[in-house]
């Protein structure tokens, strides 16, 4: 591995902050204290800030030399409403929120090449550290683009990194195009038409409707879309009736769905309605449909994404990296980011747990659960390929 020296130098000190964040979870939009760390360790390193963008996002600005080309990094900042079980020493001091998600070590990576880069210097027009609030179900990455991001930072182009459980420690991977899928929620009711359950031919049986909709609805991932796409249709809720002897009125069904592009997504969004539609009448019944689309699928730029690919060689050795990773059906709102801007998402390996200090729960170190801790030895990785991918993106002159 070739990591920039002076990063390996303050790791420790990285890890000091990546420890306090951990401690310190905040959910969405309440990243107060973590947004005035972040503003506090730039503003001591002598990096000009914008704050107020999507509430709590912070924007660090290293300009040098004369060129007029840019690049934008980013971190998540915020934690999940979810409880910590591990008991080590930096676990959660707030009951019911944790950095399950590895967050804080993905704003302490980008603080170490905050520093890095404004000691050193070795680039030739601007950086934009962004440090973005309310990934989790937010969409922070969109309420800071709607707050003028990209006018008071006008970047050629954007890159995020998520740690990974399962891949190996501080290796990296990324594939051209989607890398995360779109996530979406449905709510269905079926209207019909209660009664005495003795009586079935007096009513219009919500219940039976919303059965035929439910097992219909699941052809459409298995028979209308094009074997070679990908698409989740999970029915994950399905209410009705209040006793054994009475039909019900309603019957109401929700779920969520995921596909790793529009396409897919605009004919299972129609696809379902229709089925629904017309099911519910074939029994005499209504219905109400409702379709929410929440974050877009994360599709990442190839030109930028080979780019990267290079930077990462450079800093980890190609055997450590993954240009052509397997899609998660999991949703990123950094895809905001790249709806509007060329780069791409990178996910660097979180290793398989055993970084952990004592203390830690008993569970599997994935995303999203309690005991669950960033991998402390990513942080000069992290920084480093953030370094060198500045360095060669805005090469200073010979
Ligand atoms: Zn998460
Ligand atoms: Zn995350």
């Amino acid at each position: 591995m070739k990591l920039v020296d002076p990063i390996i130098a303050f790791q420790s000190e990285l890890q000091q902050i990546r420890r306090d964040l951990h401690a310190h979870p905040e959910l969405c939009y309440e990243e107060q204290r973590t947004s005035d760390v972040v503003a506090a360790k730039l503003t001591e390193w002598g990096i000009p800030v914008i704050r107020g963008l999507g509430i709590t996002g912070v924007v660090g600005i290293i300009k040098n030399g004369t060129s007029s080309r840019s690049i934008g990094l980013r971190a998540d900042m915020d934690a999940l409403p979810m409880q910590e079980v591990n008991t080590f020493a930096h676990a959660s001091v707030h009951p019911g929120k944790m950095h399950a998600c590895g967050h804080d070590g993905h704003t302490a990576m980008l603080l170490g090449a905050a520093k890095h880069l404004s000691e050193h210097r070795n680039f030739d027009g601007t950086v934009y550290l962004v440090f973005q609030p309310a990934e989790e179900g937010g969409a922070g990455a969109k309420r800071m683009i709607e707050d003028g991001l990209f006018e008071h930072c006008p970047m050629d182009a954007i890159y995020g990194m998520h740690n990974w459980p399962g891949i190996p420690s501080g290796h990296m991977s990324v594939t051209e195009g989607a890398l995360m899928a779109s996530s979406n929620e449905f709510y269905l009711t079926v209207k019909g038409k209660g009664g005495h359950a003795a009586q079935p031919h007096k009513c219009i049986d919500p219940v039976m409707a919303a059965v035929q909709i439910a097992q219909s609805w699941q052809t459409i991932v298995s028979r209308r879309t094009n074997p070679i796409d990908t698409a989740v249709l999970s029915l994950t809720q399905f209410h009705a009736g209040t006793a054994t002897n009475v039909i019900p009125d309603e019957a109401k069904l929700s779920g969520t769905v995921r596909t790793l592009s529009w396409d897919v997504l605009d004919m299972i969004e129609k696809q379902m309605e229709v089925v629904a539609v017309n099911t519910a009448a074939a029994f005499g019944a209504e219905v109400e449909f409702k379709f929410r689309r929440n974050y877009p699928p994360l599709i990442n730029h190839p030109e930028a994404t080979r780019f990267a690919v290079e930077v990462m060689k450079s800093v980890i050795g190609a055997d450590k990296v993954d240009d052509k990773v397997e899609p998660s059906m999991a949703a990123e709102d950094f895809a905001y980011f790249l709806q509007a801007k060329p780069g791409c998402y990178i996910f660097i390996g979180n290793g398989e747990g055993d970084h952990r200090e004592g203390g830690h729960g008993l569970g599997p170190c994935v995303l999203h659960n309690g005991s669950y801790d960033f991998n402390d030895n990513l942080l000069p990785v992290g920084a480093s390929f953030w370094v060198k991918l500045v360095e060669a993106s805005l090469p200073a002159a010979a």
